[in-house]
């Protein structure tokens, strides 16, 4: 996904330039009508970086705020050129970033199952999601 659509997903959150490949806006979790809360930023390959300084919502609640997947801040494979030219789309420092969320989601579930609470569909498919991001950013990384 380019970084527009991004963008775009962000006009209701009262997005707006803020120096050069940033924006600001409202952090869709937890911004209420703060239009400060979320730093926007864009790399030079195209990737879109979110912060929330509010409550540091996590990257991908942000995204399921917006209706995205955290793979969609991500420009396609496809744009990046020939296999061996390809550039990391994430740095090590923002793989850690997204590997410490899912990581913590996959603990909050492992912990209520060691408490002995059944984990529902929802709980369930949202564990195999984490474990599909986790390989996705171990390629992502590797590459
Ligand atoms: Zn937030």
């Amino acid at each position: 996904m380019s970084a527009e659509t991004i963008i775009n997903a962000l006009q209701p959150y009262k997005i707006r330039p803020n120096g050069r490949d940033r924006y600001r806006a409202i952090c869709p979790c937890c911004g209420e009508r703060n239009p400060n809360t979320l730093s926007v930023g864009v790399t030079a390959e195209g990737a879109v970086l979110v912060r929330c300084f509010k409550l540091q919502c996590s990257v991908g609640s942000i995204c399921a705020a917006l209706g995205l997947e955290v793979a969609d801040l991500f420009p396609p494979r496809e744009s990046q050129g020939a296999p061996l030219q390809r550039r990391r789309l994430i740095s090590p420092a923002q793989a850690l970033d997204l590997l410490h969320d899912e990581s913590q989601l996959v603990a909050v579930v492992a912990a209520n199952i060691g408490h002995g609470t059944s984990i529902d569909d929802e709980d369930r498919a949202r564990v195999l999601q984490a474990a599909g991001r986790i390989a996705y950013l171990r390629a992502e990384v590797l590459a």
